[in-house]
Parts: structure tokens; C-alpha cells; sequence
């Protein structure tokens, strides 16, 4: 297995579902454009949510459309129910589609009513129509939301979990995310959870989505590298968590801040294929398009003993 790790870029998406503010179609496909640059090998980079429910990514075509895209780069684009998957395969076909989609699951049946309005089994009905949907056009990553606990109904079950992981297994999708949607992981549950996935799916190339709730983002991350995962995601700033109209409580929902996970594993001598001067730049950049500073330790104090 290879020390390096794959971060997922997750500003433009699950970032920017988290503001208020509509971010300009030009501004956003500026900022991929610089997280491509950047070196990252997978972008989330919108959503085909419907429009009226989350107007942040009503732009979504133009976005895909505006990109300059390197090659070997998955150009993520989440997609809730079988419409979604539907515009991302008439993106496809005019030339500008994402190359990777994700199909969202809930762990519990209160987060996937309130989350996706629907229960979870209709959600997998309709993931069963988006698999068919997307005619084997995207990579399919499979998401695993509130696998770690539920801010509904507390614990969650690996064997809930793992059941998710195999039935996304069994429709032929090979790389599955465990959220942790509202923070509520350790770097304990963390390990045994994507070790008890990884041995009784081992056909899944596992993602760790932690949010920093709790301030348990980057140790969970550790955790998850020591079980074997190499593929994260983050948002420069630890901006985003749900959309912005879903309350879990007070306090701060976002994701691990990239800046930081990235000064992490390089830090640790684990590559991240990444450049490390426009990551920084980037960090700034990310701050001065929302007008604030966001929640970054290493924006403000720069890198560690990187090299
Ligand atoms: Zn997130």
C-alpha cells in the first residue's frame, strides 16, 4: 500500500452549500481552476441539486462548462435523486459533464428524512435509478452520511454501515465516503469503523469525510490513515458541512480545513502530491471571495516542518 494520500477539494461544493451568499458562476470556476492548479486529483466541484431547494448551485452547468480541466482529474458532482443524474449525463453529452457523481445515502432513517426527504428505502431506490441513470458514464462514489453517529438517534451500527458499503458494492460501485456529518467521531470509532468496512468489503476504495465539529477532524484523519485509508476530503478554511438551512445545533459544521490536513500528512513525510506555495495562496484566496477568515489554524500561523 502507498504512503500517499488523494484529497478531495470540497470547497466549491460542500463548501459554498454552507453561505448565504450566491457566489458568481465566474468566481466559483475561478477558484477550481485554482484548486486544480494546486495539484489536487479530485474536485468536488458543484451540485445537481434541484435549484429551488439549494439555489447555491442553480449554476451548475455553467460551472462544469467554465472549467479548464487537466487531464487525470475527477471533477466531482453530487448528485441527490435520478433528475440529477440525468442533467449530469446532458452535460456529459455536450461535452462538459463531471466524470465522477456521488449518490448519497443516510445511516439512520431520521437524518434521511430530514436530509434527503426520503426514507432509506427510497433513497436506495432512487440510488438503484441513479446507477442505471448514469449509463456508466462517471465514476460512482457511494456516501455513507452520519456513519458514525446521528444527531437524531445517536449510535449508529457498523453493521448498518457495512451492509450500505456492500449494497453500493453490489451495484458496482467501487469507492464508498464514511461521513461524519455532524462531528461526532473519534479517532477510535474512526479506525474500527473503516477497518470493519474495509475487512468485510475489501472491493471498496474507502473515503473519510470528517467534519470538525467537535475539533476531532484532523486526529480522525490519523485514525482513518493508520486503518488503511488514502483518500480524504476537505474544504480550504473548514468551510461547509450541510446546507445552510439544516440545523444540528449550535457552533461550528464545517469540514477539515484542506490548509491543515494538508500541513498534517506532509508534515508526517506522507505526499500529498500537492504544491505547497499555492496551497497557501490558495488559503488566502478562499478567505478574500467570502469576505472573512475562516476556520484554518495554518492560514494564519503558514506551514509547519513540511520538507
Ligand atoms: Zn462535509
Amino acid at each position: 500500500m502507498t504512503d500517499a494520500v488523494v484529497i478531495c477539494e470540497c470547497f466549491a461544493r460542500d463548501g459554498l452549500q454552507h453561505e448565504p451568499v450566491f457566489l458568481p458562476s465566474e468566481q466559483k470556476i475561478a477558484l477550481i481552476d485554482a484548486f486544480t492548479a494546486v495539484g489536487f486529483r479530485r474536485i468536488e466541484a458543484t451540485s445537481y441539486s434541484n435549484p429551488k431547494v439549494v439555489p447555491a448551485f442553480a449554476d451548475a452547468s455553467e460551472v462544469l462548462a467554465g472549467i479548464r480541466r487537466k487531464d487525470g482529474i475527477f471533477y466531482k458532482a453530487t448528485c441527490p435523486n435520478p433528475r440529477a443524474v440525468d442533467r449530469a449525463v446532458a452535460d456529459s453529452e455536450a461535452g462538459y459533464g463531471p466524470n465522477e457523481i456521488s449518490l448519497l445515502v443516510s445511516a439512520t432513517e431520521s437524518h434521511s428524512e430530514r436530509n434527503l426527504k426520503s426514507s432509506r428505502a427510497a433513497q436506495w431506490a432512487n440510488v438503484e435509478a441513479m446507477v442505471a441513470a448514469a449509463q456508466g458514464r462517471f465514476r460512482l462514489i457511494g456516501t455513507i452520511s452520519v456513519a458514525f453517529g446521528c444527531p437524531f438517534e445517536g449510535h449508529v451500527a457498523a453493521a448498518t454501515v457495512i451492509a450500505d458499503a456492500a449494497r453500493f458494492a453490489a451495484l458496482g460501485v467501487r469507492h464508498v465516503t464514511l461521513g461524519d456529518t455532524t462531528g461526532l467521531a473519534t479517532p477510535r470509532t474512526s479506525k474500527a469503523l473503516f477497518q470493519a468496512v474495509a475487512a468485510a468489503v475489501p472491493e471498496l476504495t474507502l473515503i473519510a469525510h470528517f467534519h470538525n465539529t467537535r475539533g476531532t477532524g484532523l486526529a480522525n484523519c490519523v485514525a482513518a490513515y493508520e486503518a488503511g485509508v488514502r483518500n480524504f476530503d476537505s474544504a480550504f478554511g473548514g468551510i461547509g458541512g450541510h446546507p445552510a438551512q439544516l440545523v444540528y445545533g449550535g457552533g461550528f459544521t464545517g469540514n477539515v480545513a484542506t490548509e491543515d490536513l494538508v500541513n498534517m500528512f506532509e508534515a508526517m513525510g506522507v505526499p500529498t502530491g500537492l504544491d505547497l506555495t499555492a496551497l497557501i495562496e490558495t488559503a488566502h484566496r478562499c478567505e478574500e471571495v467570502l469576505g472573512r477568515q475562516l476556520h484554518s489554524m495554518v492560514a494564519r500561523s503558514g506551514l509547519g516542518l513540511v520538507a
